[in-house]
């Protein structure tokens, strides 16, 4: 098929392919998604097939406003009230118990599913427009970064799905936080956008699910079979160096080779001149804004797929704040492969 590309002046026609069952790359404020019609078994089937996504890890549903999160869950929490109106529209999912209308598909047969209302205008408008809540993991070919510009999805997606909006570029960078609100205490099962300090203010104890800081043991079961499989890959391996950034830089000037990759601070670019010769050293932002570290994670993986990097390594903020999302998308990236200095 050919892939529509689509202004935000277009989005009455994404909607409408939404509605009558299409695939459309959506613009959130974290990644872009991949979005289908969460009420039509076959068009949230079609997601899997694009994507190569295993049929056991389930989907988001998006929806525009809090108040549709009566139609598609049952016994919701107080807490769920709370969280919607500290953190939403924005970058929380909250993991709830379904009611019978969303399709077994969505959330691979779970009886729990996960809803988020996202902070971007031009999105919460095409759910809208659409009528529908929009099941979207996010946009890329499963196991590689996610994407985080139009561009980058249609990389993974030209020819796969019926159309994409482009939003600009995201704004957050890395997926939304997911919060499990059907134990107690709650449970922290992915970190992102919205910060685990965030969360805490809310709902005071949180639980960390044992998936979000290391890998999953042979046999082990993760609350939701997506947070075991590979993740956010480049097709070189990486090497993340965690540790007091002066030490990391020199731990890794010491270590790379000529053609080997290196994600960096800003502050420490000048340290890695064999590699930056070849153009294979990238800054994620300085050490101190993790915003904009956040922004360029998935970027700066996805661009060393255009070279001839035969390795990558990385620099790792600690886990404070939105830092804890990074080194979670860093680490998988890694396949848990860390060096601590
Ligand atoms: P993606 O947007 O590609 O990261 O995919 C959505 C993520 O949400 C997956 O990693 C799922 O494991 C997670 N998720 C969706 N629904 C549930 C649920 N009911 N329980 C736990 N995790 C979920
Ligand atoms: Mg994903």
């Amino acid at each position: 098929m050919k892939t529509k590309y689509l202004t935000q002046n277009e989005i009455e026609l994404a909607a409408a392919i939404l509605r009558e069952g299409g695939l459309v790359g959506i613009p959130t404020e974290t990644v872009y998604g991949l979005g289908a019609n969460g009420l039509d078994p076959k068009a949230v089937a079609d997601i899997f097939t694009a994507k190569g996504r295993p049929q056991d890890n389930p989907l988001i549903l998006h929806i525009p406003e809090a108040g549709w999160l009566e139609r598609y869950c049952r016994d919701i929490p107080e807490s769920a009230y709370a969280l919607a109106q500290a953190f939403w529209p924005g970058s929380l999912t909250m993991v709830l118990p379904r009611q019978d209308n969303v399709p077994d598909v969505v959330t691979a047969g779970l009886d729990t599913v996960g809803m988020r209302c996202p902070g971007h205008d031009l999105c919460r408008q095409i759910i809208a427009l659409a009528g529908v809540p929009v099941a979207a993991p996010s946009g890329n070919t499963s196991g590689r970064p996610s994407p985080t510009t139009a561009q980058h999805m249609l990389e993974d997606m030209e020819g796969k799905i019926h159309a994409i909006v482009d939003g600009g570029a995201c704004g957050v960078g890395v997926e939304s936080t997911i919060i499990d609100l059907t134990c107690k205490p709650p449970r922290l099962l992915r970190p992102g956008g919205v910060t685990l300090e965030q969360l805490q203010e809310v709902l005071g104890e949180v639980a960390v699910d044992a998936a979000v800081t290391r890998q999953m043991k042979a046999g082990e079961k993760p609350r939701a079979p997506g947070m075991a499989y590979r993740h956010y890959a480049p097709k070189a391996p990486v090497t993340v160096v965690a540790g007091d950034p002066e030490k990391s830089a020199a731990y890794i000037a010491a270590h790379a080779q000529r053609q080997d990759g290196i994600i960096c601070f800003d502050e420490y670019l000048s340290r890695f001149p064999a590699q930056a010769d070849a153009g294979y050293v990238t800054g994620v932002g300085c050490v101190q804004d993790k915003q904009e570290q956040a922004r360029r994670i998935f970027d700066t993986l996805r661009a060393f797929d255009h070279t001839n990097v035969t390795a990558i390594w990385a620099q790792c903020p600690d886990t404070a704040g939105i830092g804890l999302a990074i080194a979670n998308r860093l680490n998988k990236a890694a396949g848990f492969h860390i060096i601590e200095v």
